[in-house]
């Protein structure tokens, strides 16, 4: 069990906890694919299969419900009456044992038009209990090349224990995917994701970092609870360190580019219900832009972040042609980074780890 189906903490909390890992791969899968158009969040429940099984079965619990009709709310109350101590009677196993009692009295008289009726509603309550079907198509086939290169295991000090998946990319590139999630954490303060590039033919490195914030109603409160910090935090590891400038600590270049920034905040919708849909907010806002804005705004929203922030649309692009993001590093540079930096030592969030791996 992980921190999706813990009951210690609310299901609103891990429901948008899930929706905020669920765009954490799916942004991450899209920009290593180059796709230019997201993929579905379908397919990226489908990907956390491949990932990894159990964390599957918690987030689409959350996320990917059906409608809950009327129906499936009378077999909820009624499987939990008929529950005791001990005995757990699932809705499924009521709705079947009344569904055999009406299909054996029509079966010998089929004019009974509300009984038929009835058959059907209790079918579609039973198909909602079904576990979401994986596709057998997938968007990402896995890869074992890296894996046999003994040579290249950039960060992987970091993540020692954690299991990881390759997946083929085109243009000789390799896509290494983490999902990281504290099994028991104090308290969660959301999702991240570190995006890598490297290059093995020049042996240097590029990263970005989105933290990903559920906004209610297109709004951000950045004085509630420890967002202020983590932002601060955020500032002071990676813009305050230089890495919002080149490599002579400009924050622009002799080219035409954006500066530095590498570090970004991107809202996510809040999610009401299992049976939401769902839906992202485009925006990304960089970390020392949202603490501008901080300085005179009690909240981040669309208006206020007018102007400082790139959306979803050209994002990708303007990463993948070296126009926003770090500057190139050597893997030495990127390993002391991180090793002097507590920012990505991992205890409570939820972390997407991407590396890009470009191997001529
Ligand atoms: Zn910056």
């Amino acid at each position: 069990m992980s921190y999706f189906s813990d009951d210690e903490y609310s299901e609103d909390l891990r429901r948008n906890s899930a929706f905020q890992a669920l765009n954490a791969i799916r942004e991450a899968v899209s920009l290593a694919k180059r796709t230019h158009q997201p993929i579905t969040y379908e397919q990226t429940l489908d990907l956390i299969h491949d990932l990894n099984a159990d964390v599957y079965e918690e987030i689409s619990d959350l996320l990917a419900r059906k409608n809950e009709s009327d129906w499936v709310k009378f077999f909820k109350e009624k499987a939990a009456a008929l529950s005791i101590d001990g005995e757990e009677i699932t809705p499924s196993e009521v709705i079947e044992k009344e569904l055999k009692e009406l299909e054996e009295i029509v079966a010998k008289d089929k004019s009974k038009r509300f009984l038929n009726k009835r058959i059907l509603n209790y079918k579609a309550a039973l198909e909602y209990f079904q576990p979401r079907k994986v596709s057998e198509h997938k968007i990402l086939n896995r890869d074992f090349y890296l894996a046999e290169r003994p040579d290249f295991k950039v960060s992987e000090t970091l993540y020692k224990d954690d299991e990881y998946v390759d997946y083929k990319l085109q243009d000789d590139r390799i896509l290494r995917l983490r999902l990281l999630h504290p099994d028991k954490p104090e308290h969660i303060i959301g999702a991240d994701l570190i995006y890598e590039q490297f290059n093995l033919a020049t042996n240097q490195a590029r990263f970005l970092v989105l933290q990903y914030k559920t906004w209610n109603m297109s709004s951000l409160n950045l004085s509630s609870g420890n967002i202020a910090s983590q932002f601060e935090k955020l500032d002071n590891n990676i813009c305050k360190s230089g890495f919002c400038s080149n490599s002579k600590g400009k924050r622009t270049s002799k080219g035409y580019r954006f500066p530095y920034c590498s570090a970004f905040l991107r809202p996510t919708s809040y999610i009401v219900s299992g049976d939401s849909k769902l839906v992202s907010t485009g925006i990304h806002v960089p970390i020392c832009e949202v603490l501008k804005i901080k300085e005179t705004n009690k909240s981040l929203n669309k208006k206020n972040s007018k102007g400082k922030a790139i959306s979803y649309k050209i994002f990708d692009e303007l990463y993948v042609e070296n126009m926003l993001g770090s500057r190139w590093l050597t893997f030495k540079e990127l390993e002391e980074f991180y090793d002097s930096k507590e920012i990505l030592s991992y205890t409570n969030r939820i972390r997407v780890h991407a590396q890009e791996v470009k191997i001529d």
